[in-house]
């Protein structure tokens, strides 16, 4: 295994020159060149930047802007996202269209000379809309706009946006690609290293907002089990979304991979498998899902996703009195326990609503 290294500078040689090929970490560092390698490959991309969280990753993409530029996002975007659109950059002059980008309509209509990012971000959070990334990539090149697309929900094993003809690739590596809930990180990844690459780079190393070097090294130790971690994430939200769907307590679960669900056709081309996240709507509303949540056991009742453990949340409250998500939604990122013992908890913690 890699070593960690952890000086934060390498000696020249006599001459002036670098004979270890490293000048100083913010710069380049041995772990995180070997991790940006990495996820370069897993997604199909020229190269990456690696970031010390996944909204460093965001804010290094936008800084590539300019004032007056315009950016597209879905409406329902990643709450952390919109608030570096929203309260970063909308003061230096970068507008944002938020739309419903499962409506092509609305996302034509929102596109304008000025738009040079349309930002996806499919299975979205924490409603699990898919969209349809070839088309929507397509509608933004034909405008003269970039297609980058936030991976973190479906990683690069159950989706690859550049097949589908998206730009650029952002994940939060504190998700699926960590994998354990330990380390916090994000990553761009650019199908070139083109111009709009370069700007990342630029604000990557000029900016820092770097990870350290022990980080890379937990998320490298994370990759070799992601393509297995990821199949039996699927498949144990597979078998809870069936569950959850059967259950008179519950009266929606989203998850795209149950057939009724609106995106299952769509989510079946352009994804290997459905993922280990979904949400569901206990019949009854906020003070219902409040009691499934605070009786859950095996559930940790906790934000965040794509750890080894199963993690349960009351969205609405965590996205503050802005949030549109409805009152009786949990949101559940699907672990590597025994399908049967989370089912069994979820039955017991059902069990209490309405008693
Ligand atoms: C968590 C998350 C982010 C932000 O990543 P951090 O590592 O928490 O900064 C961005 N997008 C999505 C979809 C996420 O789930």
């Amino acid at each position: 295994m890699a070593p960690i290294h952890l000086s934060t500078t390498f000696e020249r040689g006599a001459d002036g020159s670098y004979p270890h090929g490293f000048i100083y970490t913010r710069n380049h560092n041995p772990n995180r060149n070997a991790l940006e390698a990495a996820l370069a490959a897993l997604e199909g991309g020229a190269a990456a930047a690696a970031f010390g969280s996944g909204l460093a990753a965001v804010t290094a993409i936008f800084q590539g802007l300019q004032p007056g530029d315009h950016v597209v996002a879905p409406a329902d975007i990643y709450h952390g996202t919109a608030n570096v659109l929203k309260h970063l950059f909308a003061k230096w002059g970068i507008e944002t269209s938020f739309v419903d980008m499962t409506q092509f309509d609305e996302v034509s209509r929102a596109l304008r000379p000025a738009t040079k990012i349309v930002w996806i971000e499919t299975p979205s959070n924490p409603l699990l809309q898919c969209v349809d990334i070839a088309a929507v990539a397509d509608l933004a090149h034909r405008a003269g706009a970039r297609a980058i697309a936030d991976n973190t929900f479906a990683s690069p094993v159950l989706q690859q946006p550049f097949k589908l003809g998206c730009d650029m690739v952002m994940h939060s590596m504190t998700k699926y690609l960590g994998g354990r809930s330990d380390v916090l990180g994000g990553a761009v990844i650019g199908l070139e290293q083109d111009e709009t690459f370069a700007q990342v780079r630029q604000a990557q190393l000029f900016g820092g907002g770097v990870p350290s070097p022990f980080d890379c090294w937990l998320v490298m130790r994370s990759l070799p089990t992601l393509a297995y971690r990821m199949q039996a994430h699927c498949a144990n939200a597979r078998k809870i979304a069936a569950y959850l769907h059967e259950h008179p307590k519950v009266s929606v679960v989203h998850y795209p991979g149950l057939p009724d669900n609106p995106y299952h056709t769509l989510a079946a081309r352009q994804m290997s498998d459905f993922g280990g996240m979904l949400s569901f709507e206990v019949a009854g509303g906020k003070d219902a899902a409040m009691t499934v949540a605070g009786h859950v056991d095996l559930f940790t009742r906790a934000t965040s996703l794509g750890g080894v453990e199963s993690l349960i949340e009351h969205r609405a409250s965590i996205e503050g009195p802005e949030s549109k998500t409805p009152q009786g939604l949990l949101r559940v990122s699907v672990g590597l326990e025994n399908a049967d013992d989370l089912i069994d908890d979820l039955a017991q913690a059902l069990e209490r609503v309405g008693r």
